[in-house]
């Protein structure tokens, strides 16, 4: 027996299920990809790199221009080998044993995850039918269990749906610990919790260029908090946790984020039209979302997602997971992926196809 520690032992490693497929709508990257004349310029900075130097240790250049638009200072910004890091990171900050964290569920799967490699207790306060989070339950959970930490996802991954501000707003208001804002999807829904920053100087909030801007395989993301909370996190990272080439890449692609605008718009307007045309199909409910991805619940989920496969379309399938039992969730992507899916899903409920 190996001697691991004790509370990893019933931990699942992540994986993203099954084999590579031709239209992969399972993992909610950006459709399309980077803007060409983008992918260019950073090709173009790559070759500069001196590698046999260590990155800038303070990443200066990348946090000042992020601060620089929300008219921060550089010290309110972290940034983190994707966002994911930094939610590890600020877990084991805020965690341990004997301490509580309140995050909802169904959400990211990975908030468990991270809650419990930091030895913390999860405290799991579960959605309403509709998905919507009740705040009143948050601050109840938050207080009942002297919470040390508050993860909330804005949008929610994987229902797509979010929360008010003043809902936010009043869960800072009833908690006395720090809360997270996890905004991976706010570029598709234009709402942000930045503004309270001022107010609260115990929120967090975490984004990422994986998701609207395209570079999930640079793993960059970044934090905006006080200059405090940042200092804290810095004690558990890496010297050095993001390495220069993908350092080099998000700064090019925040530089020209105004590039990405028609793509992010091209989403949404495809994922008004998914949703439509869905709607229609009797044995799928879809839920409304304000994220490149949609949840639906299906009839025989398992079977129209065998379907799907058959035919090399990738979606992700919750299965039998505690409050998404028969949910599907699927990623916008091109207008022919989703055309692929869409003429899928409707195959098979008019019986034009037999699994
Ligand atoms: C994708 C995702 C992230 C993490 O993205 P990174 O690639 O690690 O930046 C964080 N939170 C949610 C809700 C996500 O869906």
């Amino acid at each position: 027996m190996l001697k691991i520690r004790p509370s990893l032992i019933e931990l699942q490693p992540y994986r993203a299920e099954g084999e590579e497929k031709q239209i992969r709508l399972d993992a909610n990257e950006c459709a399309g990809g980077l803007p060409a004349e983008v992918k260019r310029e950073i090709a173009d900075a790559l070759g500069r790199i001196d590698l046999h130097r260590y990155p800038d240790i303070l990443m200066s250049g990348l946090r000042k221009e992020i601060a620089a638009e929300f008219s921060l200072a550089a010290e309110h910004i972290m940034i983190g080998s994707g966002s994911s890091e930094l939610l590890q990171a600020i877990c084991h900050v805020f965690g341990g044993a004997d301490r509580t964290i309140v995050f909802p569920t169904p959400s990211f799967s990975m908030y468990g995850i991270y809650v419990r490699l930091s030895d913390s207790t999860g405290e799991a306060v579960a959605l309403e039918t509709d998905y919507s989070l009740s705040a009143a339950k948050v601050i109840e959970a938050a207080n009942r269990t002297q919470a040390s930490l508050v993860l909330l996802c804005n949008p929610n991954n994987p229902t797509g749906t979010v929360m008010p501000q003043a809902d936010i707003e009043a869960i800072l208001q009833g908690v006395e610990c720090p809360v997270l804002v996890d905004e991976a999807y706010y570029e598709y829904y234009g709402q942000s919790s930045v503004n309270l920053l001022a107010s609260y100087p115990r929120l967090i909030i975490t984004r990422t260029f994986s998701k609207a801007y395209g570079l999930a395989g640079a793993r960059v993301g970044y934090m905006i908090a006080q200059p405090e909370m940042i200092d804290a996190v810095h004690k558990v990272l890496m010297p050095y946790h993001v390495n220069a080439l993908s350092l080099a890449a998000a700064g090019i692609v925040h530089a020209n984020r105004q590039a990405f605008a028609a793509g992010i718009q091209v989403t949404k307007t495809e994922r008004a039209r998914l949703i439509a045309a869905l709607l229609k199909i009797p044995g799928v409910t879809v839920y409304p979302s304000e994220a490149n991805f949609v949840l639906l619940r299906a009839d025989h989920s398992g079977e129209l997602n065998r379907l799907l496969e058959s035919r090399s379309i990738s979606i992700r399938n919750f299965g039998q997971a505690p409050g998404l039992h028969g949910c599907l969730r699927v990623t916008i992507g091109t207008t022919a992926e989703n055309d692929a899916f869409l003429q899928t899903v409707q195959d098979y409920y008019s019986h034009k196809a037999v699994v």
